[in-house]
This record gives C-alpha cells, sequence and structure tokens, in this order.
C-alpha cells in the first residue's frame, strides 16, 4: 500500500516541510505500517494530556512536574547522547548532585524520577507537529501522537552547515530519518554519518532494510552509550569507519555515494543509494515545527514569563530560547515553569498552583 503512493520527486515527504497536508494524512492512515516494527496505532490515536518533545534536563524535568501532577504526560526523545547534556563527559554543577557525573547519567536519574511519577518516554525522532489541529498532533518516525499541551525541549545541537550536495539530493536519497524512511532501502547500501546515539539507534534501525550500511563516525571514538556501540560493533551487515570527514554528497537525481576523506588520508567516493546524515552542530532544533512558530533571526523561540510561545498551549524550555543561560539547572528551571503553566492551561485555572507535597 505503502508504494502505491506516487512521490514525484521526493522519494520521501518527511523532508519536504511544504507538505505538511499530505504528511499529515500520510501519518492519519496508517501507512507507514510498511515498515514493519509492529506499529500499534491500530487502536486509534495516542492522547495524551501533554507531550514533551525532547528528553533532555529541560524536558526530563518538566515531565517530572507533568506527571505528578497527575497530566498523562509522553517524553519523546531521540536519544540520550544526542543533547547538550546527554554528550557531556563530566559535570560538577548540578545543584544537589555533587558529582563529577556523566551528563548522560544525570539525565538517566532525571528520567527515572519522571517514570516514578508516571510519565512515558518512547525513544523517536519528532518529525513534524499539526498545531491547528485540537487536540494538537505530534508526528513521530514510528506513530503519532495527540495532546491538550505540547513542550518543546529539543535543545540546541542542530547542524549549521550541511556539505556540497546535501541540499539538492534531499529526500532523493539523503534523509535525517532512518525510522522514517529506511523501507525506502530495501537491498540497498547506505552510509549513516555520526556518532552519538541517534546516528547509531538509526543504523541498527537500517539494518532491516539495507544490504549494507557504512557507518562513517567524524571522531575517532563513538560518543554513544556502549550497549549500543557493541551491537552495531558486532552487526555483520555494517561496516564501520572511524575518524571519516563527510566532505560531499554525489549523485545527478539520486545519491549514488558520498565523498568521505579519513584523517591525514585520500578522498574516496564510496557507492551508496543513501545518505543518513546525524551531525550535529549549535542551532536550535525547530525544523520539525515546518514554519509553524515563528524564530527569532538566530533561529530561538520567544516565550512569555510562563514559557508560552505565540501559539497558546506550546510551550518553550531549555536551549531552545537565545535569553538564556545555557546550562542544565536554567534548563530544569524553565520545565518546572512550563510544567506548572501546562496544568494551568488544562485545568483552565487563573492561577499557577504549586504542589507543595
Ligand atoms: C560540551 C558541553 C558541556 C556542558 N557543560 C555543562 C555543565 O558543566 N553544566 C551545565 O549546567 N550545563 C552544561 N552544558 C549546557 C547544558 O548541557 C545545556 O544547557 C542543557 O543540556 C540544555 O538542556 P535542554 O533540555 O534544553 O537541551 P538538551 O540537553 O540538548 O536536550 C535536548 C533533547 O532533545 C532531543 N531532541 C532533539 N531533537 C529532537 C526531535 N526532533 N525529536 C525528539 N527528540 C529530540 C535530544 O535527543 C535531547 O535529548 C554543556 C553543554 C555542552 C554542549
Amino acid at each position: 500500500m505503502f508504494r502505491e503512493l506516487q512521490f514525484p520527486k521526493h522519494q520521501s515527504y518527511l523532508r519536504d516541510w511544504s507538505n505538511l497536508e499530505d504528511w499529515t494524512n500520510l501519518k492519519k492512515m496508517n501507512l507507514n505500517m510498511d515498515l514493519g516494527m509492529g506499529l500499534s496505532n491500530l487502536g486509534g490515536p495516542k492522547e495524551y494530556d501533554v507531550i514533551i518533545v525532547g528528553g533532555g534536563p529541560g524536558g526530563a524535568s518538566a515531565a517530572i512536574y507533568t506527571a505528578r501532577a497527575d497530566l498523562r504526560t509522553l517524553v519523546i526523545d531521540k536519544g540520550l547522547t544526542a543533547g547538550a547534556l546527554g554528550i557531556t563527559a563530566k559535570i560538577s554543577n548540578y545543584p544537589g548532585v555533587p558529582g563529577p557525573i556523566a551528563g548522560a547519567d544525570l539525565v538517566e536519574i532525571m528520567r527515572r524520577q519522571a517514570e516514578s511519577f508516571g510519565a512515558e518516554f518512547l525513544t523517536d525522532k519528532v518529525v513534524g507537529v499539526d498545531l491547528s489541529s485540537h487536540p494538537k498532533m505530534v508526528m513521530a518516525g514510528t506513530d503519532t501522537f495527540h495532546a491538550k499541551a505540547i513542550i518543546l525541549a529539543t535543545g540546541s545541537m542542530g547542524r549549521t552547515n550541511t556539505v556540497k550536495g546535501e541540499a539538492e539530493l534531499l529526500g532523493r536519497g539523503v534523509s535525517y530519518c532512518a525510522t522514517c524512511d529506511g523501507a525506502f532501502f530495501r537491498d540497498k547500501p547506505v552510509a549513516v554519518i555520526g556518532n552519538n546515539d541517534e546516528a547509531i539507534e538509526e543504523a541498527l534501525f537500517l539494518t532491516k532494510f539495507a544490504s549494507r550500511i557504512h557507518l562513517l563516525v567524524p571522531t575517532p571514538a563513538f560518543k554513544a552509550r556502549q550497549v549500543l556501540t557493541d551491537e552495531i560493533t558486532h552487526h555483520p551487515n555494517v561496516t564501520i569507519q572511524m575518524g571519516v570527514r563527510l566532505k560531499e554528497i554525489v549523485g545527478e537525481d539520486q545519491v549514488e555515494g558520498v565523498r568521505i576523506q579519513p584523517r591525514g588520508g585520500e578522498e574516496t567516493v564510496l557507492p551508496v543509494n543513501g545518505a543518513f546524515v546525524y551531525l550535529q552542530g549549535g542551532q536550535p532544533i525547530t525544523d520539525y515545527l515546518m514554519g509553524q512558530v515563528e524564530t527569532t533571526e538566530a533561529g530561538c523561540l520567544s516565550v512569555d514569563a510562563e514559557m508560552q510561545t505565540s501559539v497558546p498551549g506550546l510551550y518553550a524550555i531549555g536551549d531552545l530560547l537565545c535569553s538564556h543561560i545555557k546550562q542544565a539547572v536554567v534548563a530544569a528551571a524553565d520545565g518546572v515553569i512550563a510544567a506548572v503553566a501546562v496544568d494551568k492551561f488544562i485545568h483552565g485555572r487563573n492561577k499557577i498552583q504549586t504542589d507543595w507535597k
């Protein structure tokens, strides 16, 4: 059924943000069932009081408060080491946690605390939202969810630069979401470029489809959890190259290869049909909003004193906001303010209620 759809120019709709309506319909129709992931959305839409996009210190702290306020809470996060705190090797200035502690371990503690109050966590990438629908709709790689309120907590680790050929071949072999586009690469060789949890989880996902996965790691060592690096290292369909720079994505109308250069080595072109790019930078991550919310010139979101954006019921916290000191404790505090405001928004209260229990 999935393949009967006509994709005239793009292999994927997911990164052609102008097609929000088509993409929304596609998700509504559950056509991604062909991905063979045992999707469970046959039972109708999954409804939450609040969906938190991003599970770093901001998102996880918000979840502690919304879940404890008995709001049905879902946190969708694309990978523990895909965020700023998740990649931090040691942190010693988080109040109450003397440290040094690995940033990923600190985030894990916050997430377990939120889970203990009933918050649900899903490892997935949010690829779109529909803010005009009631309730609001959140589209992830594997499923679609609805919520009365949304808290955005995706941080500022977005890519700043693209390589030659990347923009031109976007949707024609270039992708940023294997869970969305992986099925298009059945029995074809692909490259995955990145070094964090997200890159490795996506590479592992692609092993269901691709004939060979070339994992091109830009650093001399992984920045992902060992359980993932162990799994990918031993997978027979995955070839790993460490310390490799992506120079260009080559091809006429479709991706035909990636030009790469190992540190101190010669450039070569690796023939592949797909290039899945998971490189990080310092840009606020807002692409999944598809222009539905205004950003500042620097690409940040603006909020009021309760962390609400210009869209009622849509909140933003942490490194997504330019005005802020970029620290874990500040993101966590933002999360608390947003969570209390969400409770007020959903229950129509005039005053913010604090929970002293
Ligand atoms: C190298 C480094 C060292 C630092 N050291 C310190 C320190 O010592 N002390 C300190 O207090 N602060 C430190 N910081 C800053 C601190 O890490 C950040 O201010 C803080 O993590 C911001 O929290 P956040 O929740 O806004 O974003 P993040 O921590 O970046 O979390 C964002 C989350 O969103 C998820 N995400 C992104 N896009 C999507 C999507 N489309 N779908 C689903 N999930 C998504 C990511 O997986 C990530 O988990 C450091 C930052 C860096 C980069």
